[in-house]
């Protein structure tokens, strides 16, 4: 069987984490912390990058950050991953959803302002499958109105936007806060693990005291101050260097992977791309946005058709999946949503397929699996 996904693992790995066993440091914020950080915000124009156990954690340390409380109204698209949402529902927000584009997951961004009120705190733009959001409406809409911006940037690392003025950034660079993941399933690993990003000043001391129990440990360790001590609220967040040193393997090996990632994504596309169209429809890349290879997925006309590839695949050994049943329906929050009906959501979480995607996947597989779907969408 085909797996959905493999963890690629550049070799490398086992090394560092000896390195950081034999070095004595293994808690976090060490050597290899550094080292990771320091790439981020230097490759990616991350102001401040903070390792984290995982994106729900950075994204939590965000709901902190910018003093969600109950009551507070955060915009979020129903269609993303749970983390995207719970991170402010545990500050007692309320989550107001937002509706898919027709021919793309992420959240349509003309139909953000109809749902902004005096009690808007936020907007979380996901940029599934590493497809950027519209961020120049976004950041225009958060100007406007004084809202946050936090992007889930979980499966968007080395991937950007073109702005309306030309300029080239990447995802996580542009809100004041964003959020990454290193889980198994994504393009950079770590097992679990995740970073926050940081773009505005005002949040950097801050987030540095959260990350580290509420205290202000990093400063003492920066001889900034002569004592440390309890001085904010926070929470574990910070891995242990174990998972940095794994982290720093793959960074490493960042552009070999995405240029292969892009590479298979490629060949998915150009096979399923058929003059006539078939049965089942493409993803598409708006022009500001750039593709960074994470998910290759198609959407199908209906569930019973989605359902017969997934049987038809599985009888020829692939592993295809689906995800996400959108959060406005899901059983913990149903109650709790305004029961306004986001169509475009409901039709990805029936119709949307992912097809197998990871580094060592082979050529002749994606023509295998792509002789499938074309003989029987
Ligand atoms: C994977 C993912 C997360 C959660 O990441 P973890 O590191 O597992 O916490 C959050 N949001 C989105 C959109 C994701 O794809």
């Amino acid at each position: 069987m085909i797996p959905f996904n493999k963890p690629y693992l550049t070799g490398k790995e086992t090394h560092y984490i000896y390195d950081a066993v034999n070095s004595g440091k293994i808690s976090g914020n060490g050597k290899y912390t550094q080292k990771c950080q320091t790439f981020f915000e230097s490759n990616y124009g991350f102001k401040k990058c903070l390792l984290t156990t995982s994106c729900t954690d950075a994204l939590e340390m965000a709901a902190i950050l910018i003093n969600i409380k109950e009551g507070d109204e955060v915009i979020v698209p129903s269609f993303t991953f749970v983390s995207t949402a719970i991170a402010f529902v545990r500050q007692g927000a309320k989550i107001v959803f937002a509706d898919s584009y027709s021919d793309n997951p992420n959240f349509d961004t003309d139909k953000i302002e109809a749902l902004i009120t005096d009690k808007t705190k936020a907007i979380v733009p996901v940029h599934y499958a590493g497809v950027a959001c519209d961020m120049d409406m976004i950041m225009e809409l958060s100007a406007k109105y004084n809202l946050f911006v936090i992007e889930d940037a979980a499966q968007a690392i080395d991937s950007f936007y073109i702005g309306k003025n030309g300029v080239k950034r990447a995802l996580g660079s542009i809100g004041h806060l964003a959020a990454f993941s290193f889980h198994e399933t994504k393009n950079i690993i770590s097992g679990e693990g995740g970073m926050l990003t940081i773009n505005d000043d005002r949040f950097i001391s801050r987030a540095e005291i959260i990350w580290e129990k509420g205290t202000n440990r990093a400063e003492f360790f920066r001889g900034e101050v002569n004592k440390y001590g309890w001085v904010d609220t926070g929470s574990s967040f910070l891995p242990s260097e174990i998972i940095a040193a794994f982290l720093w393997a793959q960074i490493e090996n960042i552009e070999q992977i995405q240029n292969k990632r892009k590479e298979l994504w490629n060949r998915y596309f150009e096979n399923l791309n058929q003059e006539p169209p078939s049965n089942f429809a493409l993803p598409t890349v708006p022009d500001y946005a750039t593709n960074n290879g994470h998910m290759f997925y198609i959407t199908t006309k209906s569930i019973e058709d989605r359902n017969r590839l997934i049987e038809k695949l599985k009888l020829n050994g692939f592993y295809a999946v689906f995800h996400y049943i959108s959060l406005h329906s899901s059983p913990y929050y149903i109650e709790k949503h305004d029961g306004r009906i986001l169509e475009k959501s409901d039709n990805f979480t029936d119709c949307l397929l992912r097809l197998p995607m990871f580094y060592e996947l082979e050529n002749s597989n994606i023509d295998a699996i792509c002789k499938i779907i074309l003989e029987n969408a």
